[in-house]
């Protein structure tokens, strides 16, 4: 029998009539002829939840016991979704990462998965029960519950679609489809029939959360057929393939941003080889993950260092930095937090083969009077660090700029 993999986010499962409403949609595609495969989210803000129980209880955390107890709304939502296909007659049963097992390394908080072993879930294929399996979650080498980071169900449904070799992968949640950018922005936002796996990894990476960025990866290198849809009405959804298959051609495809953005500047360090080195490497270390990063080396040849990272990493980034500098490792004079920040990033493929598209960027943003802190390119996409307070005004004034609310 043909397999499917279906996702279902936090929204999607917020309650006991959405899981009945998710678990409908699974029915028609059970009677359409699939071996499906169910990966559950939590309910939604019950991973928030559980996540600020930790904070309360401890503020540098046993990432291990962190990731026993944010593995355990994912467990919930499995358990009522099996019951609920139950009661509506479609024979499944409920699996826990370790269950499968969805063996992963020891990462804790952000684990990658090594190896599915489908054997059982495609033993029970063979008698006729779907799988409902908790999503986000797996298990390491040493036996430890641990998760895939933010949004790992969209991994962890991607990582199945690829073990089993289903059909497709659909990840259903509370907006119809990939939009030009985020549709809670701005109203003129559209939604893409198609969009390549290449740009939806820079929109993902770039803080477009509606696919996590290792399930995109794994789309692209795996082939996995992913199809972003909505649970609540039955509109066709964005299907993110191979670039060849998108017809669009748009020199850019979409705008990412992110909105809770820090720009530290260490000032006055050395200039000598091995001091980036120096500072990044217990930064690394101290579990910061370091963006943007701009040198800058003065007259007096002394050298400052700016860098953006997550604005709830900063504590632990100035532990870091201030830890390195009384161990005499790196010497700096100052150390400037700007905690106000946000990232503003256009995507394209087009752009490779189009110049002056920073430029018409930086143009658009100047109109509106928002100023640039820091700017970094790639091949397909450019981003830059604005002050939070711009943020929705510079992806509209961005949104305008390259069309993207009219079909081309
Ligand atoms: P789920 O709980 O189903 O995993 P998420 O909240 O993780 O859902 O992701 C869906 C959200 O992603 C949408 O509500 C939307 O606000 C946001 N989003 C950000 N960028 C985009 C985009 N380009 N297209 C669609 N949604 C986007
Ligand atoms: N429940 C987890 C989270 O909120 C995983 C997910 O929803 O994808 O991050
Ligand atoms: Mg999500």
């Amino acid at each position: 029998m043909p397999r499917l993999v279906m996702k279902f986010g936090g929204t999607s499962v917020a309650d006991l009539d959405r899981i009945r409403n998710a678990a409908m949609k699974v029915r028609r595609e059970v009677e359409r002829g699939f071996d499906v495969a169910v990966v559950v989210s939590a309910m939604a803000g019950k991973t928030n939840e559980l996540v600020g129980w930790v904070d309360r209880t401890a503020q540098f955390y046993d990432a291990r016991e962190y990731d026993a107890v944010v593995a355990s709304g994912e467990n919930v939502t499995a358990g009522l979704m099996a019951l609920t296909l139950q009661e509506m007659g479609v024979p499944a049963r409920s699996w826990q990462g370790w269950q499968v097992p969805m063996l992963t390394n020891s990462s804790h908080g952000a684990a990658r998965i090594m190896e599915i072993d489908t054997t059982r879930l495609v033993q029970k294929f063979g008698e006729g029960l779907h799988a409902v399996i908790a999503g986000f979650q797996g298990v390491s080498p040493e036996g430890r519950i641990t998760t895939l980071g933010r949004g790992g169900s969209d991994t962890s449904a991607v990582a199945f679609a690829a073990a089993l070799e289903a059909e497709r992968c659909d990840i259903y949640t509370d907006v119809d489809g990939v939009y030009t950018t985020d549709p809670r922005i701005t109203k003129k936002a559209r939604k893409l029939a198609k969009i390549s796996y290449e740009e939806m990894l820079e929109l993902a990476s770039l803080g477009a959360k509606v696919l996590q960025t290792r399930s995109v990866e794994l789309a692209m290198r795996y082939k996995v057929r992913l199809q972003v849809l909505s649970s609540f009405d039955d509109l066709p959804g964005t299907l993110v393939c191979d670039e060849e298959e998108v017809l669009e051609s748009r020199v850019v495809s979409g705008i990412a941003h992110s909105r809770d953005e820090a720009k530290l500047t260490v000032l006055g360090v050395p200039d000598r080889p091995g001091i980036a080195a120096a500072i990044f490497g217990p930064l690394a270390s101290g579990g910061v993950n370091v963006d943007m990063i701009v040198q800058n080396i003065g007259a007096d040849g002394r050298t400052d260092m700016t860098f953006s990272c997550p604005v709830d990493e900063v504590p632990r980034a100035v532990k870091a930095l201030e830890e390195t500098r009384d161990a005499g490792e790196v010497k700096y004079v100052r150390l400037d937090i700007d905690e106000n920040v946000s990232k503003v990033s256009i995507v394209g493929i087009g752009m490779r083969s189009q110049a002056g598209v920073a430029h018409r960027m930086f143009e658009a943003l100047a109109a509106d009077g928002v100023n640039i802190k820091v700017i970094t390119t790639s091949e397909i996409k450019v981003s830059v660090l604005i002050d939070r307070k711009y943020l929705e005004l510079a992806v509209q004034a961005l949104h305008d700029a390259f069309g993207l609310d009219k079909a081309s």
